[in-house]
């Protein structure tokens, strides 16, 4: 097993000088399984390397206006993040659930790209790297980086699979990490400086990306002992909420040293994690951060020039998510059914969050499920007149 990897090693540094007069970091003493270490060995045999004067030629898109564009794109319960840099460069940060890879790489080339320049995967759950191999699979990846945490599933099995594959050179990071630095824009990973590996969560690579006097900072899914252990100055204007607005992350001292403007959530509508919790909402709300939600609003781009940030959607208004939270009577409509114990939820009852994914269904059709043997849940009490 040992030995697999070690040829693995060879074989991806080999590649990585050979081709791209690029020197790999230690690639960590990941255990790797015997399988998937021989999987990726064999498929290093047929890399179709392309040469530094091939990339070179690559049409660039007609970026570079100096505007930096930053689209959360709605991938349901997930994190996927596209950024077009001012400097004609382009950026991908996660690219959510399996069955979102398409969605994402559509996302992308409807944009125009057929190259990004940069791709992170902040940590190796499925939710993040899902639709990752999609995306190393379809685009001109020119650089890849990730956690030096392992993942122990199929799609982390893929997505290093796809990167030998397409012979794309790939970097673990940790914080002081460097991605772009150039005059007036930088990304720079601020986390994770160990590695908690109980918590794949605590691994997530953490962005810090700075444009003339605007600041983003990408937190994947950083909970709070991750971010506690951020010393670095990390004021921003916009903050992409830590772990889809769970109550483990964005601790009051976090909000203390970021300080954000904007926050932004991304998580899936009716998600069975009850992401955001309101714990999380309530302390952006009384900070007065202006926050965006791509379970409410979809897909949420943001724009710099550098000085001043605009948004294509207006920030959710906080009251309003609170009646829908509390209140059935304000239930925007809507009902989960649980199909193991066949009962009718409105989405707020706190029993939805109890309900496994594969026994969940969403229907707008109260009455077709009564008819179908389902009753109303005996707490939320839902009835068919909303
Ligand atoms: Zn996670
Ligand atoms: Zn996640």
């Amino acid at each position: 097993m040992k030995l697999k990897f070690l040829a693995l090693l060879l074989a991806v540094g080999a590649l990585f000088l050979s081709g791209c007069g690029y020197i790999p970091q230690p690639w960590c003493d990941l255990e790797f399984s015997g399988e998937f270490s021989s999987a990726v060995t064999e498929s290093t045999s047929d890399i179709p390397y392309t040469s530094e004067d091939d990339s070179s030629a690559e049409e660039k898109p007609p970026n570079g206006t100096g505007t930096l564009t930053v689209h959360f794109i709605d991938v349901g319960q997930g994190d996927s993040t596209f950024i077009e840099l001012p400097n004609g460069e382009t950026m991908l940060i996660d690219a959510g659930e399996p069955l979102e890879g398409d969605n994402v790489v559509t996302y992308i080339l409807t944009q125009g790209y057929n190259t990004v320049d940069h791709v992170i995967a902040t940590h190796p759950h499925d939710d993040h790297i899902g639709g990752m191999s999609d995306v190393l699979n379809n685009f001109n990846v020119k650089h890849f980086y990730f956690t030096k945490a392992e993942g122990s599933s199929k799609v982390y099995e893929n997505m290093l699979a796809a990167i030998g594959e397409n012979g794309i050179t790939a970097d673990h990071v940790t914080a002081g990490d460097v991605i772009v630095n150039e005059d007036g824009l930088s990304a720079e990973v601020v986390a994770p400086k160990t590695l908690e590996c109980d918590n794949l969560n605590d691994t997530s690579v953490v962005v810090k990306l700075t444009y003339k006097d605007n600041t983003f900072l990408f937190t994947g899914d950083a909970e709070k002992p991750e971010e506690d252990g951020i010393w670095t100055n990390i004021k921003c204007d916009v903050l992409k909420v830590g772990h889809h607005g769970s109550s483990t992350s964005t601790n009051a001292n976090f909000l203390k040293k970021t300080e954000p403007t904007y926050a932004v959530i991304s998580a899936g509508l009716f998600n069975s994690y009850g992401h955001p919790t309101e714990k999380t909402l309530n302390a952006l709300a009384q900070r007065g951060i202006k926050t965006f939600r791509t379970d409410k609003q979809g897909t949420i781009i943001l724009n710099s020039d550098g000085t001043e940030i605009t948004a294509n959607k207006d920030p959710v208004e906080y009251g309003d998510d609170i009646g829908e939270e509390t209140s059935s009577a304000e239930n925007p409509g809507g009902y989960v059914l649980n199909t193991k114990s066949k009962k009718i939820h409105y989405p707020d009852c706190p029993s939805v969050k109890t309900i496994k994914d594969k026994n969940m269904e969403l229907t707008d059709d109260f009455n077709g499920a009564v008819s179908r043997g389902y009753t109303p849940c005996g707490s939320c009490k839902p009835t068919g007149g909303v």
